[in-house]
């Protein structure tokens, strides 16, 4: 009956759902779980064919200002072996991967603002040189600081919420004010960046409700990207002993996720890879339509822990086109190297 409903509305119009619908999806188990899962597939082959964009990631730097609960990485660890990409070695990481036929990278890193000026100069010279689309993972900033990036030729932001539940995310950040989280996710709308968010699935505390409102809230302010990923535990943090959802919840978060937000970019993430060891192609055939490896050099990777047991700090062929390919081959789709803008 309900595979029957979300089969009749969700392949044919952009659908608006309710809270509760959303929060019956997220409940939904075993035969019911794996229709939805069928749904959110077709949509997405609807959408996008069976062609999977792929995101080069770069952690270029794990110094971080900051002390969010839950990452491994946050100022207060002091087993933290700390490091950062300098800007003539990060250009050249950025043309490698181009020239590996990457059209889209990822710069990633801790919250810390003097390295700001540096990202600028190797915007400019990447964009300069080659057409790559880039996306920034860099934290909260001024809106000076996100106009000065776009200018020089930023083209999105990756900003998660981390959870629209204010009190829980209060909870979880230190340092961070939930209101002016919104107010720069805003501010880079208004900017022209494309924008991601996301949040963690299955942080101490939150309710299926949460997760319901975290679907609704991407839906309303039309986010171009949903980055989402179980919570994993760091050992080193204050959530060392939270345990983690089942990937069951998360790929009906993922399905939901896609079923609501309809044509959004959906990574299948490295946190769900490293909660199930088929996870990202589990999350190929749940929703997502984007795959993003790791292209931090090696000798970097094993400081970029933001949670335990996170994949790819050792295998050498982690970061290589050729091994994300065969990837997205098991799970019956096909790569493509093209930049993946947003297709409305
Ligand atoms: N400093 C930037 C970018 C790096 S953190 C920022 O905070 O935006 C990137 C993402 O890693 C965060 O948004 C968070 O959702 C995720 N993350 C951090 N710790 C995690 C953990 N223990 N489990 C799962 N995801 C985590
Ligand atoms: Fe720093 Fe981002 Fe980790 Fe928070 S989530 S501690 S801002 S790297």
């Amino acid at each position: 009956m309900f595979t029957h409903s979300i089969r009749r509305y969700s392949l044919t119009v952009n659908k608006v759902y309710s809270l509760s619908e959303i929060k019956e999806m997220l409940l939904l188990e075993e035969e019911e779980a794996f229709a939805l899962y069928e749904e959110a597939n077709s949509l997405t082959e609807k959408l996008f064919g069976k062609s999977i964009f792929v995101r080069g990631i770069i952690e270029f730097s794990n110094v971080c200002a900051k002390n969010c609960l839950y990452c491994g990485i946050r100022r207060g660890n002091k087993n933290v072996k700390r490091y950062h990409i300098g800007k003539e070695d990060l250009k050249k990481i950025i043309m490698d991967a181009h020239n590996d036929n990457f059209k889209t990278i990822v710069l990633q890193s801790g919250e810390v603002d003097v390295y700001d000026n540096d990202i600028t100069e190797v915007i400019e010279y990447v964009k300069s040189k080659c057409d790559i689309a880039i996306t920034l993972s860099m934290g909260e900033k001024s809106r000076e600081q996100y106009i000065e990036w776009k200018n020089a030729g930023a083209d999105r932001y990756l900003l998660r919420i981390e959870t629209t539940n204010r009190k829980l995310f209060e909870n979880l950040h230190p340092d961070d004010d939930f209101d002016n989280r919104l107010k720069s996710l805003m501010t880079l709308k208004e900017l022209g960046y494309e924008v991601g968010t996301g949040v963690m699935i299955g942080l101490p505390k939150q309710t299926e409700e949460d997760l319901a409102s975290d679907i609704l809230f991407f839906k309303e302010n039309d986010f171009d990207m949903l980055g989402v990923g179980p919570f994993i535990p760091h050992n080193e943090t204050p959530l060392r002993d939270i345990k983690s959802v089942n990937m069951s919840m998360v790929l009906n978060f993922l399905s939901a996720m896609r079923l609501v937000t309809y044509d959004t970019n959906i990574p299948a993430t490295t946190s769900m890879a490293t909660l199930d060891k088929e996870g990202r192609e589990k999350a190929l055939n749940a929703g997502a339509n984007v795959i993003m490896p790791n292209y931090t050099p090696q000798k970097y990777r094993e400081s970029y822990k933001l949670y335990d047991n996170k994949i790819c700090t050792k295998e050498d062929a982690e970061h290589t086109m050729e091994f994300t390919k065969k990837t997205v081959e098991r799970a019956g789709k096909v790569l493509v190297l093209e930049r993946g803008d947003r297709r409305r």
